[in-house]
Order: structure tokens, then sequence, then C-alpha cells
């Protein structure tokens, strides 16, 4: 079959995300995009074999695509628009938790209405400068609690380390003194979080409520639970200086055209290749012959124990590699490594296996 492949050892990777759910308090699993390369389907029914009653999407669409495997709560994580019919009919919904992170958009969510009250967590903002409302404006909650079901704050702290805890530290009191609820943060981790919470119980005190948002971290967290491949297509002898591809670019020396699955629709070849980065350096490939000077970009497959280089920027749905005359090539149908960063690639099928000792 001529696909992509992710393959997962679903026992460790079970493992580990039992690991992680009992380690980070009140976790909450986020599923969005892409689905982390798993697909959001996937990634629900996980939420909800793991026993865990509340999950988060990216969008207000995305609802939609985790509810048949999961009937917990679902937070949308992307800021409520009441311009978005959508979101209007979503933060309706008795299941669904709205993230609100504007002023004006507080006071439309709480002018629709009715019963049973809109579910709402009110971002506060961080360092990240992306969403959320300013620690001197939070008191507005208490203007609409008649109206909103208030859930909690959110808080979506940076990925550095430098400084987070003390700005998590921050901003929760500042949220906490304009109301009391739940924190549900992002990116602190969990030993930090459990600490965070008795500090701000205070002395005696028993901790305030914490929930725990992460997404890489549970679903990527354990590589060794997976690898992914992609199947061998065609090979063609070549010889060096003939031409190739859609560019019609030269082969550098005598070898093998490999054409592999996987391209642009996978998320494959959509980075810069990596040139060299300055002209002297192009200098020096040029002079010691390699292919990067050829204009040639390395590609994530590998081959033969090495990763090889693209003919050409990948196409649509599958890829030309070269392979030197040196190296037998693989056989029609076998599968190669490829190397694919999950959270921007789509992979074809998902197969559960354990791998074999290799
Ligand atoms: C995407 C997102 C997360 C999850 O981020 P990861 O880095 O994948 O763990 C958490 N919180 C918010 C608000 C997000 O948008």
């Amino acid at each position: 079959m001529a696909a992509v492949t992710l393959w997962l050892d679903r026992a460790r990777w079970r493992e580990h995300l039992d690991t992680v759910a009992r380690s980070a308090p009140g976790l909450v699993p986020v599923a969005k995009g892409n689905g982390y390369g798993f697909g959001l389907p996937r990634l629900a029914a996980e939420t909800a074999a793991l026993g865990l009653g509340t999950m988060a999407v990216g969008t207000p669409a995305e609802v939609a695509a985790v509810r048949p495997d999961f009937d917990g709560d679902v937070v949308v994580l992307q800021p409520y628009d009441p311009d978005d019919e959508l979101a209007v009919r979503m933060g309706r919904d008795p299941g669904v938790i709205s993230t609100v992170s504007r002023l004006g958009d507080l006071a439309r969510l709480a002018a629709t209405g009715g019963e049973p009250r809109p579910r709402v967590l009110v971002e506060v903002i961080t360092s990240m400068r992306r969403h959320g409302l300013r620690p001197e404006r939070l008191d507005v909650v208490g203007e609409h609690r008649e109206a909103v079901r208030f859930e909690g704050w959110t808080i979506h702290l940076p990925l550095l380390d430098e400084g987070r805890y003390a700005e998590a530290e921050r901003l929760s009191r500042a949220a906490l003194a304009a109301a009391p609820g739940p924190l549900w943060l992002s990116h602190l981790p969990p030993d930090e979080t459990v600490g965070l919470a008795r500090q701000l119980g205070g002395a005696g005190g028993s901790p305030v409520p914490v929930r725990l948002r992460m997404g890489t971290g549970l679903w990527l967290g354990h590589p060794g639970s997976r690898h992914t491949t992609a199947s061998v297509l065609d090979v063609h002898s070549i010889r060096r200086g003939e031409r190739a591809g859609y560019r019609q670019r030269r082969a550098p020396a005598d070898g093998w055209i490999v054409v592999v699955a996987g391209g642009t629709a996978h998320g494959i070849g959509l980075e810069a290749p990596t040139p060299a980065a300055s002209w002297r350096q192009r200098a020096i490939s040029m002079a010691t012959g390699s292919l990067e000077a050829a204009g040639l970009a390395l590609s994530p497959y590998t081959i033969a124990g090495k990763k090889r280089w693209f003919v050409e920027p990948p196409h649509m749905q599958s890829s030309l590699v070269f392979l030197p005359a040196s190296v037998s090539p693989p056989p029609i149908g076998s599968e190669v490594p490829v190397e694919l960063r999950l959270t921007t690639a789509t992979v074809d099928r998902l197969i559960e296996a354990t791998p074999s000792a290799q």
C-alpha cells in the first residue's frame, strides 16, 4: 500500500498516558488541529478511556469531531467570538465551556441570556500577549455572575521556564482576588502546578482547585511508543548528469531514484530546507562537492541507515529521493523510516503494533 504510516505501540503509549494523568492535577487533554498526528476522534476516545471528564479542543468546529467518542465537557480554547454563529451555538451547549478573552465578548455572551447559563472560562493575559483580560479588569466577572456560569480562570503560559512559576503565581493571585474559581493552566510542569495550588491555598488551608491542560507532552511525550514509515513506491536507476523530476534536475552521481510515499499533503518538506547558512559555507560546500551545493535538500527519509537527499522539493503525495549507486535500493513495497513532526503531519494510516526488536 502507498502510505505514510504511524505505528503505535498502544500498550506503551497507554502506560505513558496513565502516568501523565496520575501526575497532572485535574488533567485536561488538549486535542486540536491535526490531533497531534493521531486525529481528533482517536484522542477523544483515549480521553474517555482514561476516565477523564473534560477535554479541550481548539475551535468551535472541532467540538463535533470529538463528540462521537467523548461525552464529557469540552472546552473551546479559541477565544469566544460573538460574531461567529457556531461559537454562539456552542456557547449555549450545556456540555461546552467557552473561553472568553475580551471584556465586550463576555458582555455579549452574557446577553444571549436564558437557561442553562453559558459556561465560561475567563482568560487572563500572560506574557505571551496572545489573548486575555488584563489583571486590573478581572473583577468584571462579578458583573456577569447571574448570566453566565463561571467555570474558572484560564492562564496560558509561554513555554520558557524562566520566571514562569512567578508569573503563574502573580496572575493566579490577581484572578482569585477578583473571583474564586478553579485555575486552568497550560505549560506549567505538574509538580509546579501542585506546588502552586498548595501555595495559593496558604499554610493550613487546602490547595486551590487547579486543572492542567496538556497536548504535546501528553500525546507525544513518549517517542519510544511510536515510529513512522513510508512505503517505497518505485525505484529507477539513474546515471550522473541524467535528469529527473518535475524540475528536471541532473543527478549528482550514478545511483537510484527512490520514489517514496509522502509529500506536501502529509506535511513533508514544508519546512524550509536547510541550505548552507552563508555564502562562505556555500563556497566550502561547493569546494567539497556536497549535494547541498548542488541545491539539494536533506529529506526526512532514512534508507540504509542514513537520511537521504531529495531530488527536488516534494510533490503532493510522493517524494523523489536520491540514493548513491553504492547502496542497494529498498524493494518496492517495503517501508522506510520517515521522520515526521506530528504536530504538522498527516499520516495515511495508524497501525497498532508492538515493534519487533529492530
Ligand atoms: C494548544 C494549547 C494547549 C496545549 O499546548 P501543548 O503545548 O500542545 O501542550 C494548552 N493550552 C492552550 C490554551 C492551548 O491553546
